[in-house]
């Protein structure tokens, strides 16, 4: 409806504008009421992922973390080989190969999946290929094996490679031994999406959330496959649940972090949550709740990679 509603006025507009005889449409009003805020982002962030500097943080434990190929990844290496908690993206994947080398010399063996999205599953065949077997939620199985449209990034996703789809499929919490740790995996209710689960290194205390937390950022949230704002916060309720102040947290995107951070998120979901659901109560448009700035006290410090009109279209729509 939301979509269809701005869309007509966007060819009104341009109707009229021909009609006038002259484009009146700056591009920057064009891109705000257009029908998907987050267009073009899946092929920036894969085209990114050629040049992008790949870091490794040694975190706790043997517990390591790859940042800037996508999705934060979580790596333990070890006798059984390394495992790996997602994928990023194959264009960082000589960056990646040498990144993993200077982890350890163990081969590539466990890949899993927090959720289906294409920053953290891209690599998917790659590692496959290298010799990683993949575990996932069965629904990360299920958009993955098929034709899957994200309307807000205006993109459609083929059925990915048979060599790139989880074989091993979780639907309840799940406990896996392996590096002689202890890993929890947890399902969460649809939160970003219908598929996310936790890694929880309960030996190390770290706690990868995946996309149930962005650190420092707003959070996309996946409408088309079963996220929404309030499991996103049910979510960060769970994490702070099992989170304690000493627990080092991963999230999907953004610097690894603390308890007191994940707090934060929770209050800035919370606090936008509650603005845009009194203007969608009184009445307002999309388009008149977001030219009222709901998210306007945190942009500047949460604004950088979602951008606020999209984030605030995300909560709009699930209230
Ligand atoms: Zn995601």
């Amino acid at each position: 409806m939301a979509h269809e509603s701005l869309f007509s006025r966007r060819e009104f507009l341009i109707s009229s504008s021909v009609v006038a005889g002259t484009v009146l449409l700056e591009p920057r009003l064009l891109f705000a009421q257009g029908p998907a805020l987050g267009a073009g982002l899946v092929q920036k962030i894969r085209a990114a992922a050629g040049n992008a500097t790949i870091t490794v943080q040694k975190l706790r434990g043997d517990v390591s973390v790859m940042i800037g190929s996508g999705g934060n990844i979580a790596v333990l290496p070890g006798r059984d080989g390394k495992l790996l908690v997602d994928a990023g993206i194959p264009g960082s994947r000589p960056r990646m190969i040498e990144a993993l080398t200077r982890i350890s010399p163990d081969p590539i063996t466990r890949l899993i999946n927090t959720h289906w999205h294409f920053d953290h599953t891209d690599g998917n065949e790659w590692l496959h290929s290298a010799g990683a077997t993949i575990l996932a939620h069965e629904n990360t199985q299920k958009h993955m094996a098929t034709t899957t449209r994200v309307d807000d990034w205006d993109f459609t996703f083929p059925p990915s490679p048979a060599g790139a789809l989880p074989t091993e499929l979780i639907k309840s919490e799940k406990t896996l031994q392996v590096n002689g740790a202890t890993l929890r995996l947890r399902p969460y209710q649809p939160a970003h999406t219908d598929g996310d689960i936790s890694v929880d290194f309960t030996d190390a205390d770290v706690f990868h959330a995946g996309d149930t937390w962005w650190n420092g950022v707003y959070p996309f949230i996946d409408y088309s496959t079963g996220g929404s704002i309030d499991g996103t916060i049910r979510a960060t309720e769970t994490n702070l649940g099992i989170a304690t102040t000493k627990t080092v947290i991963i999230p999907g995107h953004g610097p690894v972090g603390t308890k007191s951070q994940l707090t934060e998120f929770r209050d800035v979901l919370v606090a936008v949550r509650a603005k845009v659901a009194a203007l969608k109560k009184q009445g307002r448009s999309l388009a008149e709740t977001l030219a009222a700035k709901p998210t306007a006290p945190y942009d500047a410090k949460w604004g950088s990679l979602v951008p606020p009109d999209l984030f605030a279209k995300l909560v709009y729509v699930g209230v």
